[in-house]
């Protein structure tokens, strides 16, 4: 048998297989490698399988073999030694290398020549030696060549089988020859495992790769996860779907598959995925594996800064910290720069450096502390601040704050007053203490006060009537003769005369008159009853007791100016003298009385430019002309209301005089309304009602008659708030265009003036409330002229016969009955302006209430100048009549429609009217009307069908 040669070949192939075997291969048995100690049994003993030695290159191969094919019943064994299964493996891969020759390579080949072997195993607990039986074995598999070796070139063939599952400590491997020429060139036997390994910073050990298995990992050294790491080992040795994530502790980072301290001068705060950062600014530099970067010293962090973020330091004090002075009504405005050092942080929240303060006492100093802060504050060890001191300018007089009486007899009243502060000794203030009897209220048109100047804070009037309340008001006056803020009024009773003190009369009067006379220099400032005469234009005080009611008891009394002998001293008393370069006059907007009024810019020292409007006084004026100008400034500085026009103050110092007022965009009322016809709703109109009457309620407590109450006398701004102007102390009759000459001289506006107030100038606020419904007419109609184009003694005569105003289109119906209500000819029936107000609240509330609408007469209504005389037929033409009612505008639309006779004007319907153009509510229900009313006739009714 030519097996040598065979073998002889064999050992390059062994050579190769050395370097291409598997590292995630567990080898428990390797032929090749056991040389000639592997101690394999054979049985029959020297019959069957041999082993066969051969050197190569000094080294030994063995191989067994066996070629047996010439007798039949071939049967022979060669048995492994015992192989020690591994923990964890049930199966184990057995791979056989073999050469199998070709049984008809042999002449004359037996009929028992084969071409297969079998494989076979036999589990054990223990190794048993030599004691090898059969019987225990079962077969595994028929092992079977792919190519057999015919000729000298032999054909190694690899078989792999998997062996088990076994479940004993070990087992034995055994080859069964049935008459085969094979020669077992190797046998491994091994098993697959994943072997250990690092992935994600998890370290996972090696693992049998038996069936796929899930293995749990664990964090590598100063690394940390949520969840347990796992990874799956498949039963091919391979580790796949790693799950769960390890990451480096803070201070530590990746490198590689392991977690490193950061660098001196890098941290990491948090267990992250991340690198190590720089430390930040103002931080000292880290040591090895810092989790943060402590802060330099003068320093920090805020509670809420992350420890990624720069250390910071407390900002310096802001900087040019400046006060306006502190006005009359207590306020001033504070205003800094920014600190020049921030600390390294940024500006945030920091609205604008400057702050209004209020409700200060304007007889005190105070001291203002203004500090920066950032989040860093608390920290620092000393807190840099600005701070300002008002200077108190002590020639600026104290408030009198409080007046007490000290003794009263049934003609005198001893008072003596105390001060908001008290002025220093080098400073010498004397009191204006003005008084008048309690029931004067009333009484007559204006107000009759004594006044007595006083060096002392205590003062004994005297000449007084018995039992008699009197109302007493101080002021203190600087040196200059600069007057403060007027005392709350405060009301004293003279004691009643007892019988002993009857008899006693006379004496106690003389000495009571020598008595005062040393200590008091007493000035009658008003005997106005007589000064009413000589100035029959001037605007009265409180002059009708049917607004003196306790109830409606003024906070503060309007002063007529002209209760002072010098018109200058009211000016200075009421009035803030502004500095001409402040202001600058950009546009005229109107021509007033007295010169043209402007829109210009006020830029207050200190304060930022605020738009304003300015009253000029033309030039050329006389004196006169120069103080009634003047006069309107100083009524209008008496009032501080928000639906009163605000004055911010005059230039009288100065040739051309100003007075100077806040700016309202949107001008006069009258024309605001006639440009927005019927673009407004009324709820929006009504608010303006209220407005307007919040205002003249405000004068009205103040005691005060407007006299001229008319939409055109109201200014609109920007955010439409109403306000009331038009102060002007004389021409109110006389410069009004409205205004008329009465058979009594002055003029009035007759159509906006109540009848008592024509007949016999008894101007009250109950007349103010007539004219304040007629504004309420003005107003829900846009503007429309109030009786339209009747004479002003057309006007008269129709409301001494009962005749009033219809209700304008679309009026709801509460707003009407309420300016009905302000027209009855009893003037004590009227609402007053706080029942005006109070009503127009509640409508504004509950504005379903201004749904109902009052019944509208367009005959009425739109009797208009070209109606007015007119007998034939009514307009003769469409521009004529659309001319009639104002609606020019739609002329072309009209044309363009083909509506141009009269006759299909009077076809048309509500949708022809839409389908023309005409879009706005207001616009198609006034050429609605005016269509029903021609239908209707409108020459044969009269004016006032109410
Ligand atoms: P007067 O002399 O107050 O009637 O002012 C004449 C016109 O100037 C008014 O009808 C307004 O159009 C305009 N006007 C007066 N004061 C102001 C103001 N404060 N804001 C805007 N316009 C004003």
């Amino acid at each position: 048998m030519e097996l040598r040669p065979l073998i002889s070949v064999l050992f390059v192939f062994i050579h190769q297989l050395a370097f291409s075997l598997q590292s995630k291969e567990q080898v428990l048995l390797d032929m090749r490698a056991s040389g000639s100690e592997l101690g394999w049994l054979t049985l029959p003993y020297e019959n069957g399988w041999e082993i066969v030695q051969t050197v190569v290159n000094g080294s030994l191969f063995y191989t067994y073999s066996v070629c047996s094919i010439d007798s039949t019943e071939q049967e022979n064994w060669l048995r492994t030694t015992f192989i020690q299964r591994r923990p964890g493996t049930s199966r184990v891969s057995v791979e056989l290398r073999f050469v199998v020759r070709d049984c008809n390579s042999f002449d004359g080949a037996s009929v028992a020549c084969k071409e297969t072997f079998n494989l076979f195993i036999s589990e054990a607990d223990a190794d048993v030696g030599t004691n090898f039986r059969k019987g225990q074995f079962r077969k595994v598999a028929t092992i079977a060549p792919d190519e057999v070796t015919k000729g000298r070139e032999l054909k190694v063939n690899t078989e792999t089988r998997i062996v088990g599952p076994m479940s004993k400590e070990g087992f034995y491997l055994a080859f069964q020859d049935m008459g085969t020429c094979v020669a077992l060139l190797s046998v491994r036997v091994y098993y697959k495992s994943c072997p250990s390994t690092v992935q994600s910073l998890a370290a996972f050990p090696e693992t049998v790769a038996d069936a796929l298995t899930v293995v749990e990992g664990a964090c590598v050294e100063n690394a940390v996860s949520q969840a347990t790491p796992r990874i799956y080992c498949t039963a091919e040795g391979e580790w796949v779907v790693p799950v769960g994530q390890c990451q480096c502790l803070s201070g530590y980072e990746t490198t590689g598959e392991s977690c490193q301290a950061c660098k001196p001068g890098y941290f990491k705060p948090y267990a992250s995925s991340e690198l190590c950062q720089v430390c930040p600014d103002n931080t000292r530099p880290s040591s090895t594996g810092a989790t943060e970067c402590q802060c330099e010293e003068g320093f920090f962090r805020s509670p809420s800064d992350p420890p990624t973020s720069p250390c910071s330091a407390p900002p310096s004090a802001p900087r040019e910290l400046t006060s306006t002075t502190l006005s009359a009504d207590g306020r001033l405005q504070l205003s800094w720069s920014p600190p020049l050092v921030t600390g390294g942080r940024r500006h945030t929240g920091l609205r604008d450096a400057t702050v209004v303060v209020s409700d200060l006492d304007s007889h005190l100093n105070y001291t203002f502390t203004v500090e920066a802060h950032s989040g860093v504050s608390q920290y620092g060890t000393d807190r840099p601040t600005a701070t300002i001191t008002t200077a108190l300018d002590y020639t600026d007089p104290p408030k009198v704050t409080l007046i007490h009486l000290d003794d009263r007899s049934p003609t005198s009243l001893s008072l003596s007053w105390t001060l908001s502060r008290r002025p220093p000794v080098h400073i010498n203030h004397r009191y204006e203490l003005m008084y008048r009897r309690k029931d004067d209220d009333g009484e007559r048109d204006v107000t009759t006060y004594t006044v007595v100047i006083s060096d002392k804070s205590s003062v004994q009037i005297n000449d007084l009537t018995p039992n008699t309340t009197y109302t007493f008001r101080v002021q203190a006056l600087s040196p200059e003769g600069n007057p403060g803020s007027y005392s709350t009024e405060h009301e004293f009773h003279t004691s009643p005369i007892a019988e002993s003190q009857v008899q006693g009369n006379s004496t106690m009067v003389m000495g009571a008159v020598v008595g005062v006379a040393v200590i008091l220099l007493v000035v009658v400032a008003v005997l106005l009853l007589r000064k009413r005469r000589l100035r029959s234009h001037v605007r009265g005080g409180p002059e009708d007791p049917y607004f003196s009611t306790d109830q409606l008891k003024p906070l503060k009394t309007y002063i007529d100016p002209h209760m002072y002998e010098d018109p200058n001293i009211a000016i200075q008393k009421f009035v803030t003298e502004i500095d001409p370069t402040a202001i600058s006059k950009q546009k005229v907007i109107g021509v007033g009385e007295f010169g043209e009024v402007f829109w210009g810019v006020m830029k207050p020292h200190g304060r930022p430019e605020v738009p304003v409007a300015i009253k000029t006084l033309k030039l050329g004026y006389s004196e006169k002309q120069r103080q009634d100008f003047l006069s309107e400034a100083s009524i209008m500085g008496q009032f501080s209301h928000p639906n009163i026009i605000r004055l911010e103050g005059v230039v009288t110092k100065f040739k051309h005089a100003m007075i100077v007022t806040e700016y309202m965009e949107n001008g006069a009322l009258d024309i605001y309304l006639k440009d927005r016809d019927g673009e407004l709703p009324s709820y929006q109109l009504v608010g303006m009602l209220r407005g307007i009457a919040a205002g003249m309620k405000y004068l009205s407590d103040m005691n005060y008659v407007h006299r001229d109450l008319a939409a055109r006398n109201v200014l609109v701004n920007s955010n439409l708030e109403c306000k009331v102007s038009d102060f002007g102390l004389s021409r109110v009759l006389e410069d009004d265009a409205e205004g008329t000459y009465t058979t009594r001289g002055g003029k009035i506006p007759i159509r906006w003036t109540a009848p008592e107030a024509i007949a016999f100038r008894k101007f009250t606020s109950a007349s103010d409330v007539w004219s304040f419904g007629i504004v309420m007419w003005e107003v829900m109609a846009f503007g429309e002229r109030p009786y339209w184009d009747m004479s002003n003694h057309e006007v008269m005569k129709a409301i001494n016969e009962a005749f009033r105003l219809p209700a304008p289109m679309d009026c709801p119906s509460a707003i009407y009955q309420l300016m009905f209500q302000c027209w009855q000819h009893d003037r004590s029936t009227r609402p007053r302006f706080s029942d005006i107000v109070n009503i127009l609240d509640k409508l504004l509330r509950n504005p379903e209430s201004l749904k109902t609408i009052a019944d509208f007469d367009p005959r009425v209504s739109i009797r208009l100048p070209s109606t007015s005389h007119c007998d034939g037929p009514l307009f003769g033409s469409v521009p004529e009549w659309l001319e009639s009612i104002k609606m020019s505008q739609y002329y072309e639309s009209f044309t363009r429609a083909g509506i141009t006779t009269m006759e299909q004007v009077l076809s048309l319907r509500h949708e022809d009217i839409r389908n023309i153009g005409v879009r706005l509510p207001g616009h198609m229900k006034r050429i609605a009307y005016s269509i029903l009313g021609l239908k209707d006739e409108i020459s044969s009714l009269s004016v006032f069908s109410v």
